[in-house]
């Protein structure tokens, strides 16, 4: 390994998150020997990862707008326990260019990239612009946002060719998209995405993509620090997904040659380098007939960074700490290699047939276990999951030499797993882990969901 020259470690990061990456995050500071801070709402405060750290600090009530939204609060906690750095995990404010700028003129590193990165990468008119700019491929659309002249509207749709899918510039979640297969529908999707658009995002900009009909998710994950280096880990396949919520990802995906991954990854190292990336990011790819068509950069850790650890032995959280503190990156391109495969669950607390969200009292809790089997998750028996948040209870990962003995791995633990009181999606799991289309691998974003309207039929 080569020696570090900059930066040296902080002696005390606060996490602005909740959950099973506050774990995560508290987890990878105490292997760097850093002390941690939590900030909690109140129906958090027993949860274990609050216990679990050396410090922490109520921010405000249950509802999120009013704790783990509340900058001002975020920012007193970290100066009154001296905190150096803060971490902000995933969902939440990770995102949010505002809250790093706060961070970083109250004199805090915030762990992740600088500002501008993030307001020119959170809004995807502009992400779209910088990345064809810098040689990443695009879904073919409308240069930037679409104009106001209606006419000029239905010239771009031609060009673009139908269906297109109209999508808001500060869209995220899966919201503020809408897919039109004739020009009749045009306008009116055009209008009705904006007004949904400014409800939500406050911002009514809207783009134009042509709208691929059997793509797969692909992403690149990437890493990058102060000093111009930039390598990419490889892919992940996020395909198995219910309305643009991933519900399975795995690493590597079934059946994409390694050179077409080597020219994608090069370009998005590439891109970060262009535009001075910092930390760790993803790029977002739909993949159809051996194209990739760039849509997002999430500018964060991901949910499914471990299938990432696991392939390439390389811990993403502790990386993105250690850039964030100034260090280089100890590892050139040439020495990542990827070995094995590794599939990630999410484990939900919802109906697994109808989805709707399931909190309440875990009465009953047991972990897998095993060869090859990592839990990232902060619940255990007795634990209440709360109704204020996002539905998500753990995620099992699984590791094996091969594809096969991964899903072999992944049944055996979901098979010893108990999660009693609340349902879960773990049946799901199980179904989708004997899927023959699945098993084959390869299944397009669109396979769940027409799974599930044929088994209706
Ligand atoms: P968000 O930020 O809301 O997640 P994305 O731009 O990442 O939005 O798109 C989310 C999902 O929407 C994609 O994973 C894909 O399923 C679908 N999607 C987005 N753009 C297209 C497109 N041009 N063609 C087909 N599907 C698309």
């Amino acid at each position: 390994m080569a020696t570090k020259t900059a930066g040296q470690l902080f002696d005390k990061v606060l996490i602005a998150n909740r959950g099973e990456i506050a774990l995560r995050i508290q987890r990878a500071c105490r292997e760097l020997g850093i002390k941690t801070v939590v900030v909690h709402s109140e129906i958090d405060a027993d949860a274990k990862y609050v216990r679990l750290s050396d410090e922490s600090v109520c921010i405000g009530p249950a509802s999120s707008a009013l704790s783990y939204l509340n900058i001002p609060a975020i920012i007193s906690a970290a100066e009154v326990t001296d905190a150096q750095a803060i971490h902000p995990g995933y969902g939440f404010l990770s995102e949010n260019a505002d809250f790093a700028e706060k961070v970083e003129k109250s004199g805090f590193v915030f762990i992740g990239p600088r500002p501008d990165t993030i307001r020119l990468m959170g809004d995807k008119v502009s992400a779209k612009v910088a990345m064809t700019k810098a040689g990443v491929p695009c879904v073919p659309g409308s240069e930037g946002a679409l104009p106001d002249d209606p006419k000029e509207i239905v010239r771009v749709a031609r060009t673009v060719k139908y269906p297109v899918i109209i999508k808001a510039a500060a869209g995220g979640g899966g919201r503020g998209m809408r897919v039109v297969h004739t020009e009749a529908a045009l306008l009116p999707a055009v209008s009705l995405t904006r007004a949904e658009a400014n409800a939500a995002f406050g911002n009514q900009t809207v783009y134009m993509e042509r709208y691929l009909d059997n793509p797969r998710h692909i992403e690149i994950q990437v890493l990058a620090d102060e000093h111009k280096n930039a390598v990419y880990l490889f892919e992940r396949d996020c395909s198995m997904q219910r309305r643009h919520q991933k519900i399975i990802e795995e690493a590597p995906a079934p059946g994409i040659p390694m050179r077409l991954l080597e020219r994608i990854g090069e370009r998005c190292a590439e891109a970060c380098r262009k535009i001075g990336y910092r930390g760790a990011g993803t790029f977002e790819f739909l993949f159809q007939e051996e194209q990739f068509y760039f849509i997002e950069m999430n500018t964060r850790i991901q949910v499914e960074h471990p299938v990432t650890e696991l392939v390439t032995g390389i811990d993403i959280v502790q990386q993105q700490i250690r850039v964030a503190a100034g260090q280089k990156l100890v590892f050139r391109q040439r020495e990542i290699a990827r070995r094995g495969h590794a599939i990630e669950c999410r484990i939900n607390a919802e109906d697994p047939e109808t989805f709707v969200p399931s909190p309440g009292r875990i009465t009953s809790y047991h972990a897998p276990g095993g060869p090859g089997i990592r839990v990232d998750s902060h619940v255990y028996q007795n634990y209440l999951v709360p109704p204020n948040y996002d539905s998500m209870v753990g995620k099992v990962i699984a590791y094996g030499d091969t594809r096969q003995q991964a899903i072999a791995r992944m049944r055996i633990a979901l098979s010893e797993m108990v999660v009693e009181g609340i349902k879960t999606n773990i049946p799901l799991h199980q179904d989708l882990l004997l899927d023959d289309s699945f098993l084959r691998g390869g299944t397009s974003i669109h396979y769940l969901e027409e799974r599930m309207a044929k088994r209706k039929a």
